[in-house]
């Protein structure tokens, strides 16, 4: 059997990317992140498509959703040279819901639930390895040596959209965009919602047989 190809989906802060480093070990899968693709690409000129701003990262920076023809052919490639995934970020809204069920059949489709105020304190306490992205909390999941990545010695950093003004809008756009994507996948009847509070290994617990239940 081919390896699986899940889809992660969840508001900012859910846990998505804590909770995908899991299933990447556990299935052998890759991580499929657009945030992470478009952090690594900020400052690319898509002037030529004419929207608002000149670049993904001043769309980031406002917390507003970078355009769908950037994201899409982002995805496009990945997928492509994926054996096996964990798509995390996408899609944001309908319109990229339909190009993805045009491009790819997934193996199972995951909502991790966690209320409002619970994901203002993770967003805007997480701190992330300038080096190898992993991801840490200033409470909830420190490094040994404060500001150093246990994983590589990377420094700790608060990525430029984790400040209060920047989460609280991210929220909304989700609320907006992405919450119908979400009840889209419900009504298919291919939804799995897992609750996403607690700590991160009982989290990882709950998804972690959700998933193999539907394999
Ligand atoms: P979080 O981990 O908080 O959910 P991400 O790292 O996934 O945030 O995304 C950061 C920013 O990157 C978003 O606020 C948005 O500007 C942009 N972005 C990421 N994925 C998409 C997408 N699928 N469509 C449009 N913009 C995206
Ligand atoms: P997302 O990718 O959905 O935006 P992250 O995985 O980056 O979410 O998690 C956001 C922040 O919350 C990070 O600082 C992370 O360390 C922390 N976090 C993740 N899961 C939990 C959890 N179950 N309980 C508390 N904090 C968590
Ligand atoms: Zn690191």
């Amino acid at each position: 059997m081919s390896q699986p190809k899940l889809l992660l989906l969840g508001p900012p802060g859910a846990g998505k990317g804590t909770q995908s480093a899991n299933l990447v070990e556990r299935f052998g899968i890759e991580h499929v992140t657009t945030g992470d693709a478009l952090r690594s690409n900020k400052g690319m000129d898509i002037s030529h498509l004419d929207t608002e701003y000149d670049t993904p990262g001043a769309y980031m920076d406002a917390g507003e959703l970078v355009p769908d023809e950037v994201v899409n052919e982002i995805v496009r490639t990945a997928l492509e040279d994926a054996d096996g995934f964990v798509l995390d970020g996408y899609p944001r809204n309908l319109d990229q819901a339909e190009y993805l069920a045009d491009i790819t059949d997934l193996d199972v489709v995951v909502s991790l639930s966690v209320p409002t105020d619970e994901l203002v304190r993770r967003l805007t306490g997480r701190r992330v390895c300038s080096e190898c992205g992993t991801n840490y909390h200033v409470e909830f999941d420190q490094p040994e040596t404060e500001g150093v990545c246990d994983e590589c010695g990377g420094e700790l950093v608060q990525r430029d959209d984790d400040t209060e003004e920047t989460v609280r809008e991210r929220l909304r756009v989700f609320e907006e965009n992405t919450a119908p994507v979400i009840e889209f996948y419900d009504e298919e009847g291919e939804l799995v919602t897992v609750d996403g509070e607690g700590a991160p290994g009982e989290v990882w617990k709950r998804l972690e047989s959700a998933v193999e239940a539907r394999l």
